[in-house]
């Protein structure tokens, strides 16, 4: 059986100096594939857009020209708004298996859906398409991965029968949120008997770094653990969660994160009371809910790192500046534009996952960082 710990392939170490995106450090990430293999773990996940484009070349040089192709299970995504017919999709998913050096997917499919790409996915034949790579045997497992509410997402499934299962966003902060509607969303999956995939259990990073209070809680019951702990467990316990997705970004966390989930145990009743008291103080404490995906980035016209500027909103936020912040800050505003230069075209919102109203917390953003410039 299939081990329920995948290698993200969204966040991978940076070699580039500038931490640019697309300048990956293959030399690390093939450390990273190797020890995850010899952990026993196989699920690897990509996605056209990640890095850049330039995640299905790490997969390639990682996993495709250094293991077998039995060795290692391989998810990659359509990117679903970039189609405006339905040869889009077979050129696109020619070239996914050649950049990831592949003649087939174990897991495929429709990335982010919504209410605006399904409707796309619907008019251009997405789920034809699905059918059709399964069907020659291009694909092994057809879904798609999900940023609505749980009506759509029954919707859908009722629909789409040939649906084999769904990705979702799980993690104890966004458990009970309205906007995401994780535990909804996990009922609407189990009614259908659809496998869940968990993406982004630790939240883009935000749950691995959490309030004193939450950390004085979380050590409390296990000393010698980190906050991921918690919220990898906390996504691997969810009922019909068969993989948990995590976008590791060096070989410590691989490290970490192997050992851990090779020793996986439920979450305990008393565990599952201080995750929900942590869930309500993160909630309360995150200024804004971004999970650093990237979707959004190439989408401003005044090239402001939006997700970089959330980071560090959030981090001064949560904690108040700490020593590299001046720099950080300093640095960003160098490549680009500050938040105060947003022009409130809301270009970036269409592509936000969580649905944060981008424009309006530059606002925010603007008055608590840019007086410093
Ligand atoms: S709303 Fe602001 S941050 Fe978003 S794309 Fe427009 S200018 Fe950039
Ligand atoms: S603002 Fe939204 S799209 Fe942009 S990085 Fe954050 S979560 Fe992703």
């Amino acid at each position: 059986m299939m081990k329920n710990f995948g290698f993200g392939m969204m966040r991978l170490p940076l070699s580039g100096k500038n931490g640019a995106d697309a300048s990956i450090d293959q030399a690390q990430t093939n450390q990273m594939a190797d020890l995850f293999l010899r952990s026993g773990f196989t699920y690897v996940d990509t996605a056209y857009g990640y890095h850049a484009g330039k995640s299905e070349h790490a997969v390639r040089k990682a996993f495709s020209e250094r293991y077998g192709r039995d060795s290692f299970v391989l998810a990659d995504k359509m990117p679903v708004w970039q189609v405006k017919r339905y040869e889009d999709y077979e050129r696109i998913f020619a070239e996914q298996l050649e950049k990831c050096g592949v003649g087939y997917f174990d897991y495929y499919l429709l990335h982010c859906l919504d209410t605006k790409n399904y409707a796309d996915s619907v008019k251009y034949g997405g789920f034809e398409f699905l059918r059709e790579i399964k069907a020659k045997g291009l694909a092994k497992h057809i879904g798609f991965s999900y940023h609505d509410k749980a009506g759509l997402l029954g919707d859908i499934l009722t629909k789409h029968d040939e649906v084999e299962f769904v990705q979702l966003q799980i993690n104890y902060a966004d458990w009970e949120d309205e906007k995401i509607q994780s535990r909804k969303c996990c009922q609407v999956a189990n009614f259908y008997r659809k496998g869940i995939i968990a993406m982004e259990p630790v939240k883009g990073g935000a749950l691995a770094n959490v309030p004193e209070g939450v950390k004085t809680a979380f050590t409390r019951l296990h000393p010698d653990k980190g906050a991921a702990y918690w919220a990898l467990r906390f996504a691997a316990s969810v009922p019909g969660v068969f993989m948990v997705l995590s976008g590791m970004s060096s070989y410590k966390q691989m490290e970490d994160n192997t050992y851990d989930m090779q020793r996986f145990s439920p979450l305990t009743e008393e565990e599952r009371a201080i995750v929900k008291a942590a869930a309500g103080i993160v909630t309360k404490t995150l200024a804004v809910p971004c999970t650093a995906c990237g979707y959004c980035a190439g989408e401003c016209p005044k090239n402001i790192a939006i997700a970089k500027v959330f980071e560090l909103y959030n981090e001064k936020e949560y904690f108040g500046k700490g020593p590299s912040f001046d720099n950080d800050y300093k640095d960003m505003c160098a490549k680009g534009g500050k938040p105060s230069d947003c022009i409130g075209c809301r270009a970036c919102e269409a592509r936000c996952p969580q649905h944060i109203e981008i424009s309006q917390r530059m606002k925010d953003a603007a008055k608590k960082l840019d007086i410093r410039r």
